[in-house]
């Protein structure tokens, strides 16, 4: 076990500064660990949680390479970082978790469904492109999602084609083209893996998406799932983590279709959206796991303390600038309502704002609130 953080001295570098990263820091503040920051945005919410947040770009191979010199220990909280400069600090003595290479093979949608594939786990059938014109030539491989292999998030760098007319829309770019899943539920498993091998993981959560924005539109913990086939979600994500020696956080993205296949859509070696709950819902955080897992410290429960449901806090549509809040006094009036605000100064259209987790004792009834405050809390500008 690395107790350092026990002892003077010891400072955690983070890469990236979003409301994943502030809600890592979070973490770290019971056992008052320091914790540096880079980020190229000197307002990113995480800029607040810290004295020693660094101005610069995380996808600079200098700048990466000499945040990460100042640091003892170097995790991230997204993965569209320089790969090759956390090559050159492994190299180097510097602790890098999770490894470089999960890191290089999560920044590609092509490499990760090759990944799949040669291990044996279930991937819908897919093809790489280069173009559009490469789609074009596939049309009879509709009804398929176009995905754009690199740089992708919330949704941006996905388009559903489901006949010839909307070959139009797909990406002039390197890509993935995998078959339109029909899909059930979208389920996610959050693992946690230790340096010493020691591996946890969380009840399966279901994400319900809005339709046509490929956006989460809120989750529900615990997924309704037959045992079955919440032990194969659980076993496919813990072989997952395993396969990749994954160290840290991994979130393991599902469908299940309707015929109760199981197939990965991606993967997240971080802290995720989709473990936003445990905060409060479960007795250990997804935040805490992952230091635990990165700092080889016993893992905590990842039991439910009390079932939930988690809203985003979007941006409004058409609403652009300096951010207000309306109606987040609802919230702070709901027995088991939690309010987290990122503290991003600026919202724009569908920007992720904030989040709120509802708790009840059973998922119909955080449903039924969460639905409440859906409609009356608004991010405006
Ligand atoms: P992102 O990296 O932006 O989260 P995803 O690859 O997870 O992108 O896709 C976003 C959403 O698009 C998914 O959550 C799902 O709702 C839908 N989607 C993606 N791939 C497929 C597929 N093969 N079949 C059906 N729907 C899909």
């Amino acid at each position: 076990m690395d107790n350092s953080i026990f002892r003077s001295q010891f400072t955690l570098g983070i890469l990236g500064g979003g409301q994943l990263g502030c809600m890592l820091i979070e973490s770290c503040l019971p056992y008052n660990i320091p914790v540096s920051v880079l980020d190229s945005d000197p307002d990113a919410p995480a800029s607040r949680m810290t004295n020693h947040f660094t101005k610069g770009d995380i996808t600079d191979y200098e700048t990466v390479y000499r945040f990460g010199k100042t640091v003892d220990l170097l995790t991230i909280e997204i993965e569209n970082v320089n790969v090759e400069a956390l090559r050159a600090l492994k190299s180097e003595g510097v602790q890098v978790y999770p490894d470089p290479e999960t890191i290089y093979l999560v920044q590609d949608k092509g490499l990760q469904r090759e990944f799949y594939q040669k291990q044996g786990f279930p991937v819908p059938e897919f093809l790489l492109t280069e173009n559009a014109e490469d789609v074009k030539k596939a049309a009879d491989f509709l009804p398929a999602v176009h995905k754009t292999r690199k740089a992708g998030y919330d949704g941006r760098g996905v388009v559903k084609l489901r006949g010839e007319k909307d070959l139009e829309n797909a990406f002039q770019e390197p890509g993935v083209l995998e078959k339109l899943i029909d899909i059930d539920k979208e389920i996610s498993v959050i693992t946690a893996r230790s340096r010493s091998g020691k591996i946890i993981h969380f009840d399966p959560v279901e994400l319900v998406f809005h339709d046509d924005r490929n956006m989460l539109d809120y989750l529900l913990s615990p997924a309704d799932l037959s045992e079955q086939i919440k032990s194969e979600a659980v076993k496919l994500a813990l072989t997952i983590t395993e396969s990749l020696g994954m160290i840290g956080i991994l979130a393991v993205e599902l469908f299940l279709d309707k015929n109760g296949k199981l197939f990965v859509n991606e993967i997240a070696p971080r802290p995720h959206n989709s473990g936003h709950q445990t905060i409060e819902g479960s007795y250990t955080s997804q935040y805490e796991q992952h230091l635990r897992a990165i700092l080889d410290l016993p893992f905590g429960s990842t039991e439910n303390i009390l079932p939930s449901v988690m809203i985003n806090l979007l941006g409004e549509d058409g609403f652009e600038g300096d951010v207000t809040y309306e109606g987040i006094e609802d919230a702070l009036g709901m027995k088991g309502a939690y309010v987290h605000l990122y503290g991003k100064t600026k919202t724009r259209p569908f920007r992720k704002m904030g989040h709120i987790t509802v708790l009840a004792d059973n998922v119909g009834a955080a449903l039924e609130n969460a639905k409440i405050l859906q409609k009356k809390v608004k991010v405006k500008a």
